[in-house]
């Protein structure tokens, strides 16, 4: 058994808000999943770099080359997180939906998507641009969605470029996909896949060598860094193949007009050529410094503390029937610490928001940005819920709570206590 290690420290642990009861609490923040307090070395870190930071890699000042040297030192620290291959590309972007956006815009002419509906939209959705999609039913096994995979691919035209998206660990069951054997389901096809870490990276070491994914994806504010940065990690030839993501200065080597009045453009072949602008220096230096606090901290006793904090929701609700959980391929399915469930006699915003006036627990309630999903999992008509993740009044939605590294046992006895006063 790996040891549990003690709750990260995070910012905001000590922040006190008001219940409708009368008196205040310390917040409870148990959507961990939507967006992670910053872990407060990452702050550290930000605030002790935070007064040299500069303009990076054209600069000739001091402070200029200090930060490109924690700029590409930031490159490098997240090529090690991800166990990357040697050539793989770093690319900053601003987060997950970013990064998947930027490999759509990047897909080689003619180029099929394989996805199944289960995805979070920002994996669902970006890939319009394609030569084709294809969404592939949500499986009811890990074992089943190896094989739907596989029978999607089999039918395809195995000379043209093909492109499979997968979640590593999904934002509404927290399940874990089986992400090695889709993989090699994709390979053996020759497709490629990328895979959507948005919820995997913040519990679980993601290994790009040990996976086999051509690409990862994910988000520093899930993972305990600020907004406004993510990053898109993994092969260069499409990468390098493609126009930029963004024109403009950064991207570009050389510029020059031509006799004929046009102009002529040479494009930087590495992550350069995705990062036009003037990129966001500190929010790449927190994603790494995040990576580095996470990667001592050790992922074996992340997952075993988030794992207790699972088991603890789970058996403290145990007897309480009126509390589905959602899940695909089963309550016992192993998952990162995200559950998502009705309280049959409730309608979810309501219990949400009892258990925001009355304890300060913060969770979430809606169809989570994964409309598709949550409308198989609820097994009805979600009443034409329009908004992400802001279904209609009335509507059929869930409750999310998810935990993270900073999560402290109080907050989720305080949630399983809240629970059942609630629907006693
Ligand atoms: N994929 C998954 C699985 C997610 O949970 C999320 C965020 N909820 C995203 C993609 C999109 O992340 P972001 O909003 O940071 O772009």
């Amino acid at each position: 058994e790996p040891s549990v290690c003690a709750p990260l420290p995070v910012l905001g642990r000590d922040v006190a808000v008001p219940l409708v009861t009368g008196g205040e609490v310390t917040y409870a923040a148990l959507d961990q999943a939507a967006s992670a307090p910053a872990l407060q070395r990452v702050w550290d870190d930000v605030a002790a770099y935070a007064p040299y930071y500069g303009s990076v890699h054209r600069g000739a000042g001091y402070l200029s080359q200090l930060s490109t040297d924690l700029f590409e030192n930031a490159r490098r620290t997240v090529a090690e997180f991800l166990d990357c291959r040697d050539g793989d590309e770093v690319v900053f972007t601003r987060s997950t939906t970013d990064s998947l956006n930027l490999l759509a815009a990047a897909l080689p002419d003619g180029c099929e998507v394989f996805v199944f509906e289960t995805e979070h939209h920002a994996a669902l959705l970006p890939w319009r641009r394609a030569g084709r999609v294809t969404f592939l039913d949500a499986p009811d096994s890990p074992a089943q969605a190896v094989a739907a995979l596989e029978r999607a691919l089999a039918d395809r035209d195995p000379h043209g470029p093909a492109l499979v998206c997968v979640t590593g660990a999904s934002n509404v069951t927290g399940e874990l996909w089986p992400v090695r054997e889709l993989a090699a389901a994709a390979h053996a096809h020759g497709a490629r896949i990328v895979l959507d870490a948005a919820q995997l990276a913040p519990h679980r070491a993601v290994s790009v060598r040990e996976l086999d994914v051509d690409w990862v994806a994910f988000s520093g504010h899930k993972l305990y860094a600020p907004f406004g940065s993510g990053v898109l990690a993994g092969r260069a030839d499409w990468l390098r193949e493609a126009e930029p993501y963004l024109a403009g200065g950064g991207a570009s080597r050389t510029v020059v007009r031509r006799a004929d009045g046009g102009v002529d453009v040479r494009w930087h072949e590495t992550a350069a050529r995705h990062e036009a602008g003037s990129p966001n220096v500190i929010g790449a230096y927190a994603v790494a410094s995040a990576c580095k606090a996470l990667t001592e901290a050790g992922f074996e006793s992340l997952a075993a503390r988030e794992d207790a904090l699972v088991r603890a929701v789970r058996e403290g609700l145990a007897d309480v029937p009126e509390v589905r959980f959602l899940s695909l391929f089963g309550d016992d399915a192993p998952r990162v610490g995200v559950l998502s469930f009705v309280v049959d006699g409730w309608n979810s915003s309501h219990f949400a928001a009892a258990l925001s006036a009355e304890y300060g627990i913060g969770v979430r309630d809606g169809l989570f940005c994964a409309h598709p999903l949550v409308r198989r999992l609820l097994g009805g008509d979600t009443g034409g819920a329009g908004e992400c993740g802001a279904p209609e009044p009335g509507a059929l939605n869930a409750i999310r709570v998810s935990f993270g590294a900073g999560t402290p046992e109080e907050h989720v006895a305080r949630f399983v206590r809240a629970v059942r006063e609630l629907v006693r």
